[in-house]
């Protein structure tokens, strides 16, 4: 027989250690302990939440938030093992909740219970994005234009696509304030006003790293806080001034335009039928683009001459066939017109 010489201090029932057996420690314990009453502020425009000066975006509306902040409210003994907290809130006033919790777990192997009674108390107010947008705060203006010509409605709708998707990312990445406050279609071309300088030399490198052309910054300075200087940014993106196909004149042959950088434009020879770069000044003019050509059937092929039928006067008219075209008699060929001729494209 063995002697049990270990007693808890407590009860006077055998334990198991030294001190206290683990029914008193268990109930020694604060296992559990719930604040009476927890507070979240929330903007009433887009719905963010503070948590002490920190406003973060949430898709959750007061009804799915309410569980998780009555659940904050409860502190666990750390040696408490299967929490769980079972939640019913009921709503008292606009800005007052009642939370009635279950909490459940484990301590030294027994199981606990308990409930408790929580206040849910909602704040509103006006969130710092949603504050700027109202006061028409805005760091910088992004000014699409383009080199000598109007921007294409391609080239709007592909700019305002590109900031979007910046903003998209850049909010979602916790940049609350890199938000597009505004963006207007105006005579000169596209205005993007936005809420932080970051974003928009952000929209600034991503327009011209899709049409080529090039960004200059132009700080202005707007006023002084709390000792800083504050600056208001114009990015002034300038597109180049010759798009993707299209097709110029030099000083003797026709060029297809295929991409352009600030310096050179790479274009592809219609007469020789080959790409080479040129420099900008090389173009007398523009003729059309290639996008909207038109077919043109091929009357005849003979000596090194093509007899194409103009498809608005009925004429046919004799161009010699250059040794890349691979030109079918009978078929139809994609033109662009230059006043009297017809350029036949690639
Ligand atoms: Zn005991
Ligand atoms: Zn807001």
């Amino acid at each position: 027989m063995t002697i049990q010489d270990r007693f808890c201090p407590k009860c006077g029932k055998p334990s198991e250690t030294d001190g206290l057996c683990m029914s008193c420690r268990a109930a020694d314990t604060p296992w559990a302990v719930c604040d009476t009453r927890v507070a979240i502020t929330h903007c009433p425009s887009c719905g963010a939440t503070k948590q002490v000066n920190t406003w973060t975006d949430t898709e959750r509306d007061q009804e799915e938030l309410a569980p998780d902040l009555a659940r904050s409210a409860v502190h666990f003994y750390p040696d408490v093992k299967k929490r769980s907290i079972a939640v019913e809130v009921r709503n008292i006033s606009p800005n007052r909740s009642r939370a009635y919790l279950t909490i459940t777990g484990t301590l030294y192997g027994l199981s606990m219970e308990k409930t408790c009674t929580v206040e849910l108390v909602w704040h509103k107010e006006q969130c710092d994005r949603c504050n700027r947008i109202t006061g028409s705060y805005y760091e910088g203006i992004v000014q699409v234009r383009a080199d000598e010509r109007d921007l294409s409605p391609f080239e709007l709708q592909s700019a305002a696509t590109i900031a979007t998707q910046i903003e998209d990312t850049l909010i979602a990445g916790g940049e609350r304030l890199s938000f597009i406050s505004d963006m207007t279609e105006n005579r000169d071309g596209l205005d993007i006003t936005v809420g932080s300088q970051h974003i928009g030399l952000l929209i600034a490198q991503g327009i011209t790293a899709q049409f080529g052309g090039r960004y200059s910054t132009h700080p202005k300075l707007v006023g002084e806080k709390n000792g800083r200087q504050i600056f208001r940014i114009t990015y002034l993106v300038r597109l180049p001034r010759y798009q993707r196909h299209d097709v110029v004149k030099l000083d003797r042959v026709y060029v297809e335009v295929e991409q352009t950088d600030s310096r050179h434009v790479r274009v592809f020879d219609l007469s020789e039928g080959r790409s080479r770069s040129i420099k900008e000044d090389e173009i007398r003019r523009k003729i059309g683009n290639a996008r909207n050509a038109q077919p043109a059937l091929v009357a005849y092929i003979a000596g090194g001459m093509m007899g194409i039928l103009d498809p608005e006067t009925g004429v046919t008219k004799e161009y010699p066939k250059k040794p890349w075209q691979t030109i079918v008699a009978g078929e139809n060929v994609q033109v662009l017109r230059d006043g009297d001729i017809l350029v036949v494209m690639r």
